[in-house]
């Protein structure tokens, strides 16, 4: 009988996995190239590093169990605890501020559909110990660079959950880390439902509502400093120096985050052609060493995801650089030939093995990729020639065996 994988995960097989590649290697080198390093936190972790500040509720969400010794342990949902988890017991006496970045897989135990599984990678940054608005800046300037330079079509929203959670001071935190949720969810309903259910007053009611709904350019700040008696000028600052850089965002005062740890910016990237899961990129400013044991150390970080990212864009579609070198019944040690010779020149190529039709062998050129055909067909070994067929262009051309290599052409 066959096992299956188990519900929620994949299996990556070669030609995704060298896409992943790909796309991964590009994302690391735009990572370092701001300075960030990276780094690596245990799979699992104990329970209590998710629990504590998101609350029992988390559990639900994730992979829990015991070990032999009865320890209640979680595998990782996100990475931003761990990291630091890993700062407040390791990191004491770098330089601040402290540029990590990270890339590995994450475990929830969500309903899986497209866009969403148990197991996922995400790739993210942590920019440690400032509360600048530049920190902000340079966290969004890049996961804005890192999704351009691999081609993702995306809008940028960027709002601030301090001045909510300003609005919200009279109904207590945790009241109002519930009222968070529901927004976050865009469940409307429900939040109107829970809002009378906690007897929230008309006029704080009303206000909330104006201030998830505000969305557009700058002008939006005024219309919140009307709603909140609030200092806007962080937000200000953060926003006025992203126009300089040509950063393309809107911001949205309505977005609030599912997790409890944000403190002041915020911003979530939504991609095209992703329906229901389209966001690919979460971020903000968060405050959690010292919940860890830490000394208070603000910090800026996002997360993408990276599976949805590899859905959408169209790095490492092109076709493989691999040649095929396919040959007439009897020609067999010919193409071996020159198979070995392009070989010997840094060039991947595979022959046929399995004695099939010229026909078949281009289709199954064709079905795994390859960039080109060298045919090796009674007329041109006559001639000392070889026809060389680009399977993207499907242009065909014939040219002396001497001339071959200068004729293929690769990592275009
Ligand atoms: P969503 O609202 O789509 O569930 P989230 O708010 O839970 O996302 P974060 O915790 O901010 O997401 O994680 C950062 C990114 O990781 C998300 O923007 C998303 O692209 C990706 N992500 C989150 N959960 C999953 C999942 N189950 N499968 C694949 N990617 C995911
Ligand atoms: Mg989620």
């Amino acid at each position: 009988m066959k096992i299956e994988r188990p519900r929620g995960t994949r299996d990556f097989l070669p030609e995704e996995m060298e896409r992943r590649r790909e796309i991964e290697r590009k994302m690391r080198k735009i990572a370092e190239s701001f300075g960030y390093r990276e780094v690596m936190t245990p799979t699992f972790e104990h329970l209590e590093l998710f629990t504590r500040k998101s609350g029992e509720g988390i559990v639900e969400e994730m992979y829990v169990f015991k070990d032999k010794s009865g320890r209640d342990l979680a595998l990782r949902p996100e990475l931003t605890a761990p990291v630091m988890r890993m700062f407040v017991n390791e990191c004491s006496v770098m330089p601040r501020p402290l540029r990590f970045y990270y890339f590995a897989n994450c475990f929830r135990y969500e309903r899986p559909q497209k866009g969403r599984y148990r197991e996922f990678w995400q790739f993210g940054v942590e920019l440690i110990g400032s509360k600048s608005y530049l920190a902000d800046a340079e966290v969004i300037i890049l996961a804005d660079k890192i999704l351009k330079e691999v081609g993702v079509k995306f809008s940028l929203e960027i709002g601030h959950v301090g001045i909510m959670r300003h609005l919200l001071k009279p109904v207590g935190e945790e009241r109002a880390s519930k009222i968070m949720r529901l927004i976050d969810k865009e469940d409307r309903e429900g939040l109107e439902r829970y809002l009378e259910e906690i007897r929230v007053e008309d006029d704080l009611r009303d206000k909330i509502f104006s201030l998830v709904e505000l969305k557009g350019d700058e002008s939006v700040i005024d219309e919140a400093k009307e709603i909140v008696d609030y200092d806007f000028s962080y937000l200000e600052k953060l926003s006025s120096l992203l126009r300089d850089v040509d950063v393309d965002f809107t911001l949205n005062l309505g977005i609030a985050r599912g997790l409890d740890y944000y403190t002041g910016v915020v911003f979530e990237c939504y991609a095209e052609g992703l329906g229901a899961q389209k966001q690919v990129c979460g971020g903000g400013s968060y405050e959690l060493s010292s919940l860890f044991g830490g000394p208070v150390t603000p910090s800026t970080g996002f997360a993408i995801g990276f599976d949805r990212v590899c859905e959408v864009c169209r790095v490492g579609e092109k076709k493989r650089d691999v040649v095929a070198v396919i040959s007439f019944k009897g020609l067999e040690s010919h193409a071996f030939r020159i198979a070995s010779k392009l070989r010997d020149a840094g060039i991947t190529a595979v022959v046929d093995v399995m004695e099939r039709s010229l026909k078949k062998q281009m289709s199954f050129a064709n079905e795994i990729g390859a960039k080109y055909a060298v045919i090796i067909a009674p007329e041109e070994v006559k001639e000392g020639n070889v026809a060389i067929k680009n399977l993207e262009t499907q242009e065909q051309v014939v040219v002396a065996e001497g001339d071959m290599l200068k004729l293929l052409k690769f990592g275009e």
